[in-house]
C-alpha cells in the first residue's frame, strides 16, 4: 500500500491526511502526524474519507441535453466544451459580458479558483463571479477589513494552548470543527485556570464544556459585545495605552456603548446581568482568544457582529499576542484560498480593491490585458435573483450545490429552471443542482486532485493525488482552461486565451498567483511547491527571503490600514430581518451535525456517518411540544413566510422556549421537500451580502399521517419521506415515509419492483383490517430486504438484522404471523454515538446505569477512544 500526504476536503480546520491507496484505488486514510493543524488527529468525517471514495455516486462522463424536454445524454469532452463555448459566446455577443456568471465553491483548490477568476474578469470581462463562501465567511472577511485593514485572521491554532480565556461565539465547534475542539479539550485538561465562555442561543456539546454559557436571544450578539465593552470601560479594564497608540475611533464608540449597560443588555439578550459582568472580567483577564463562525456570519448584521467582537480585542490590546486575538473559524476547506485570489464578486486578486483603479491596473498589467471590469459583480443572492429575472442568461456552477444551500430555495429553483444555459461541473452526479443542468461536466475530487488550500489560520497546505481521475473526470482548472481557450477563439475582444491560460500543471498556476501577492498583506512571494514539499504547510504572509510564515499578525500594533491604526467600528444593535409574530411565533435556528457535511453529496454516501442522526429532526423545547400536544416522533408541518416542510419532531431541553432547531444538511435528494433553506429568506448583510441563513420566523403545526412505510430504497411522492443509509461494512438503504392515507396498491407494487421484492420467494402478509402489510425477502439465510406499509413499528428491529445478518428464522416466523410489532418487544440499537467503534446510545446508557464514568466507558465499550468526536456527547450523557 502506498501513502500520499494530502489535506481533508471538509472543514476549514484543514487537517493533514495520509491517503492509503493500492492498485489505483483509495483504501484507507489516517491523520498526518506531521501536519500542524491536527498532529495526526481526524474527526469522524475525516476518518471515513476513504469510504466516500467509491465511484457509485460519481459523475464519470460529460452529459448534455440540447432541449429541456429531453434527458441529458452522454457526450465526449470535445462536443461538451464546444457546445458550452458556443452558447456562452452567443449570449455574450448578444447581451454583453455581464449576461453570464460563475458560481464557485470554497471546496475548490486555490489553483482552480485562480483560473476561473481570470476567465471571468480577464477573458470575458465580467465580475459576475461569486462563491458559496458568500454564505459562509464573507461577513468575517468584511469585518477584518473594516477593523484591521485586511481580510486576515490575526491569530493561530496554537493560541488555544496559550489562552487564559476562550470566547466561543456562534460556533458549535464540537460538531463543526471537531479536531480543533480536541485541542480545546486538551488545553483545558492541561490548564485548570482556562476559562471558556460560549455564546449560543442553543445548548450544544460546545456550550456544555463552557464555564459560562451565554444563551442569548438570536441576533443580539452586537448588544452583548457592546455590553461587555461597557463593563470593561466602567471597571477600568481597557488597555487605554494600546487604544491611544494603535487605534482610531474609540471616542465615538465609547459614546455608543454608554447606552449598553449590563442591565439593558441583559434584557435585550435574555441573560443574567451577573453573567455579563463575569464574561467581561474573564475576557479582560485574558489572554483571550475568540473563536467564531456562522452564528455571527450568517446574519443581516453579520459584519456588525464581527467588528463588535474585534472591538473587544482592540479595547483590551488582546491581538497579535500569544493566546489572544480574533480567529474566525472557516467553514469550508478553502474559503480562504478563494478570498486570496479574489474569486468573489466584490473582491479582487490578492486582497486588492475592485473599486481602486490602481489595483485594477496592476492586475490588468500582471495578466497582460488592457483592462479588467470596474463594476462590482453580482453576489450569490443577487446572482440568482438576476438569473431569475433573465438578466444573467448563462450560469456556470462548479463544485457546489446552490439548489440545496442557498436561502429562499423556491426562488432559486425557479431561477435554475429559467436560465437559458446551465453548466454544472461536479464530482457527484446526483445532487439537487445537477438535476437542473443542461451540461454536466465530471470533475475530479479529493484523492485525485493536485493543488493547495488555505485553512482558518492562514496555513497553505498541499493537496495531492493518490489515484488517477476516474472515468473521464478532469481537474476543475483543466476544464476551465479548456473552456477558456475555446471561448476565447469565439470572442472578438482581442484577448488571446491561449496566452492568458498557458498552464501545463497546477504548480504554474500557483506560481502566477503568488506573483500577484507580492507587496500585499498576504505576500507569498517566497513560497513555492518545493518549500511546501520540504518544509510542510506554511502560513502567510511568506515573502521572498522569509524562512517561515508569520504565525500571528499585528504583534507590533501596526495594522493593514492606510494609517497603520486599527479602526473601532461604531455599530449598533439591529433586530433580526424577520421577527417572530402571532402567525410565525417560533425562531428557527439552522445548523450542522457532527457526522454530516454540507448537502451530504459526499458524507451521505457513507453508511456509518448516517448512524448518528438518521433523519432531519426538528427539535423543540418540551414546553412548546406540550403546548402543541406533540410527542417525540410525531409529524409536523413547519412553515415560514416562504415555504414549508414536513418533519418529525423531538423535544430537548437544549432548546430555549420558542426556539426550534433544524439541521441544514438534508436537501431534496434525501428528504421530501427542498431542505431547511426553503424556510429561510434571502435577506443579506448590507456590507458582506451574506444571507441570514441562521434564522427565520416559523410556525409548527401537528400533522396526522397514520399511514407509514418503511423500506430499503429511494422514493418520493409522500407527505413525509427521508432516505439515507444505515449499517457499516455493508450499507443499507433506508426510506421512511408517511402519508395521510394509504396509497394505491400499484404504488406499493412499484416499490416492491424497485426493491427486487416482487419475487416469488418473498414472504407477503397483508391484513387490511389490522393495517399490516409486509413483504420480506430472506436470501442465503439472512434478511435481504423488507417493505412495511401501514404499521411500521418493527422497522428498527428489522433494520438491525439487515445490518447484522442474524435471526433469519425468527424473522421468517414473524413475517408469516399476523403481527406488526417485533417479537418480545425487540427494537433496533438506536443512535450510534461512537461512529469509529460502533457503540450505540442504548449501550452507553446501560453502562452508565451500572455506574460507569468516562474512563470506564472508554475502557469497556471503547467509545470515544479513536477520533474523539463523540467525547463531548459522552460527557453530556454522563452529566445527564
Ligand atoms: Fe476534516 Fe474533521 Fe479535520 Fe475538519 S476537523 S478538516 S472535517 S478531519
Amino acid at each position: 500500500m502506498q501513502e500520499t500526504k494530502s489535506t481533508c476536503c471538509y472543514c476549514g480546520v484543514g487537517c493533514g491526511v495520509l491517503i492509503g491507496s493500492e492498485g489505483g484505488r483509495i483504501t484507507g486514510v489516517r491523520g498526518d502526524p506531521d501536519h500542524p493543524a491536527n498532529f495526526g488527529r481526524l474527526c469522524s468525517k475525516g476518518a471515513t474519507l476513504h469510504l466516500s471514495a467509491g465511484l457509485e455516486a460519481r459523475a464519470l462522463h460529460p452529459e448534455l441535453r440540447t432541449s429541456r424536454e429531453r434527458p441529458r445524454r452522454r457526450v465526449g469532452w470535445d462536443a461538451a466544451l464546444a457546445h458550452a463555448a458556443g452558447r456562452f459566446a452567443d449570449i455574450i455577443r448578444a447581451h454583453g459580458p455581464d449576461s453570464v456568471a460563475f458560481y464557485l465553491s470554497g471546496q475548490l483548490l486555490t489553483e482552480d479558483y485562480y483560473v476561473f477568476n481570470k476567465l471571468a474578469r480577464g477573458l470575458i470581462g465580467t465580475n459576475n463571479i461569486d462563491t458559496n463562501s458568500r454564505l459562509c465567511m464573507s461577513s468575517a472577511a468584511t469585518g477584518y477589513k473594516l477593523s484591521l485593514g485586511a481580510d486576515a485572521p490575526p491569530a493561530c491554532y496554537e493560541d488555544i494552548d496559550h489562552a487564559g480565556c476562550l470566547f466561543i461565539a456562534g460556533s458549535n465547534t464540537a460538531y463543526a470543527h471537531p479536531v480543533l475542539f480536541r485541542r480545546i479539550e486538551a488545553a483545558r485538561a492541561r490548564n485548570p485556570d482556562l476559562r471558556i465562555v460560549a455564546v449560543d442561543p442553543r445548548r450544544t456539546d460546545t456550550t456544555q464544556c463552557a464555564d459560562l454559557h451565554l444563551a442569548i436571544q438570536p441576533g443580539t450578539d452586537v448588544a452583548l459585545f457592546h455590553g461587555l465593552l461597557n463593563v470593561l470601560l466602567w471597571e477600568g479594564l481597557c488597555d487605554m495605552a494600546y487604544v491611544y497608540a494603535h487605534t482610531e475611533g474609540f471616542g465615538v464608540l465609547r459614546e455608543t456603548v454608554r447606552e449598553y449597560t449590563p442591565q439593558r443588555v441583559a434584557g435585550l439578550c435574555g441573560i443574567r446581568e451577573a453573567d455579563i459582568l463575569q464574561a467581561a472580567r474573564w475576557f479582560a483577564r485574558g489572554p483571550t482568544l475568540s473563536l467564531y463562525c456562522q452564528g455571527l456570519n450568517q446574519s443581516t448584521s453579520g459584519v456588525d457582529k464581527n467588528v463588535a467582537l474585534i472591538n473587544l480585542h482592540l479595547a483590551t490590546g488582546q491581538i497579535g499576542q500569544p493566546g489572544a486575538g480574533p480567529l474566525s473559524l472557516t467553514g469550508q476547506p478553502n474559503a480562504m484560498g478563494g478570498r486570496e485570489v479574489g474569486g468573489m464578486a466584490n473582491l479582487f486578486s490578492a486582497h486588492r480593491d475592485l473599486a481602486n483603479p490602481e489595483h485594477r491596473a496592476e492586475i490588468a498589467r500582471l495578466w497582460g490585458v488592457d483592462s479588467v471590469p470596474d463594476q462590482p459583480g453580482r453576489t450569490a443572492v443577487e446572482m440568482f435573483e438576476a438569473v431569475r429575472r433573465g438578466e444573467i442568461r448563462a450560469l456556470w456552477i462548479a463544485c457546489t450545490n446552490p439548489a440545496q444551500s442557498m436561502p429562499d430555495l423556491n426562488a432559486v429553483h425557479e431561477a435554475l429552471r429559467r436560465v437559458e444555459f446551465l453548466v454544472v461541473q461536479d464530482a457527484f452526479r446526483d445532487t439537487e443542482t445537477t438535476r437542473f443542468a443542461d451540461l454536466l461536466l465530471p470533475a475530479t475530487t479529493w484523492g485525485e486532485k493536485q493543488g493547495t488550500v488555505t485553512n482558518s489560520e492562514r496555513r497553505i497546505s498541499r493537496v495531492r493525488a493518490a489515484v488517477p481521475p476516474p472515468g473521464e473526470a478532469r481537474h476543475d482548472w483543466v476544464i476551465a482552461v479548456d473552456f477558456a481557450c475555446r471561448l476565447g477563439a469565439r470572442l472578438v475582444n482581442g484577448r488571446d486565451a491561449a496566452r492568458l491560460f498557458p498552464y501545463a500543471e497546477a504548480e504554474s498556476i500557483f506560481d502566477e498567483h503568488r506573483a500577484t501577492t507580492v507587496g500585499r498583506d498576504l505576500d507569498i512571494g517566497g513560497l513555492s511547491y518545493a518549500i511546501l514539499e520540504t518544509r510542510g504547510p506554511q502560513q502567510w504572509p511568506f515573502p521572498a527571503g522569509a524562512r517561515t510564515g508569520l504565525q500571528r499578525l499585528y504583534a507590533d500594533g501596526v495594522f493593514a490600514t492606510p494609517g497603520g491604526r486599527a479602526q473601532f467600528a461604531n455599530v449598533v444593535h439591529r433586530p433580526l430581518a424577520e421577527s417572530a409574530s402571532a402567525r410565525y411565533p417560533l425562531h428557527l435556528n439552522t445548523g450542522r451535525l457532527r457526522d454530516q457535511w454540507h448537502g451530504m453529496s459526499r458524507t451521505g454516501t457513507v453508511a456509518q456517518l448516517c448512524n448518528h442522526e438518521e433523519e432531519p429532526w426538528l427539535t423543540l423545547h418540551p414546553d412548546d411540544m406540550a403546548r402543541r400536544q406533540l410527542a417525540d416522533g410525531d409529524f409536523v408541518r413547519v412553515q415560514s413566510r416562504r415555504g414549508g416542510l414536513v418533519l418529525r419532531v423531538r423535544g430537548a431541553n437544549e432548546m430555549q422556549p420558542t426556539h426550534v432547531f433544524l439541521p441544514m444538511h438534508w436537501g431534496g435528494c434525501h428528504m421530501s421537500g427542498a431542505g431547511a433553506n426553503v424556510l429561510i429568506a434571502g435577506d443579506c448583510d448590507p456590507l458582506s451580502w451574506q444571507p441570514e441563513l441562521k434564522h427565520a420566523a416559523v410556525r409548527v403545526e401537528r400533522l396526522d399521517l397514520p399511514w407509514r412505510l418503511a423500506l430499503r430504497a429511494l422514493l418520493g411522492r409522500f407527505d413525509y419521506a427521508s432516505c439515507g443509509l444505515a449499517g457499516r461494512e455493508e450499507g443499507v438503504v433506508v426510506l421512511r415515509a408517511a402519508h395521510a392515507w394509504a396509497p394505491a396498491a400499484e404504488l406499493l407494487g412499484g416499490i416492491d419492483r424497485i426493491l427486487g421484492l416482487d419475487v416469488e420467494n418473498a414472504i407477503t402478509y397483508r391484513d387490511v383490517r389490522r393495517n399490516v402489510d409486509k413483504r420480506v425477502l430472506l436470501e442465503h439465510g439472512r434478511l435481504a430486504g423488507v417493505r412495511l406499509a401501514g404499521e411500521t413499528v418493527a422497522a428498527a428491529w428489522l433494520q438491525q438484522h439487515l445490518v447484522d445478518g442474524e435471526a433469519a428464522e425468527e424473522i421468517r416466523r414473524w413475517a408469516l404471523a399476523p403481527l406488526a410489532a417485533p417479537p418480545g418487544g425487540q427494537g433496533g440499537r438506536g443512535r450510534i454515538v461512537c461512529t469509529c467503534q460502533d457503540v450505540a446510545e442504548q449501550e452507553i446508557r446501560a453502562a452508565l446505569r451500572q455506574g460507569a464514568d468516562l474512563a470506564l466507558l472508554q475502557a469497556r465499550l471503547r467509545c470515544g477512544t479513536e477520533c474523539g468526536s463523540c467525547v463531548p456527547e459522552l460527557r453530556r450523557l454522563l452529566a445527564a
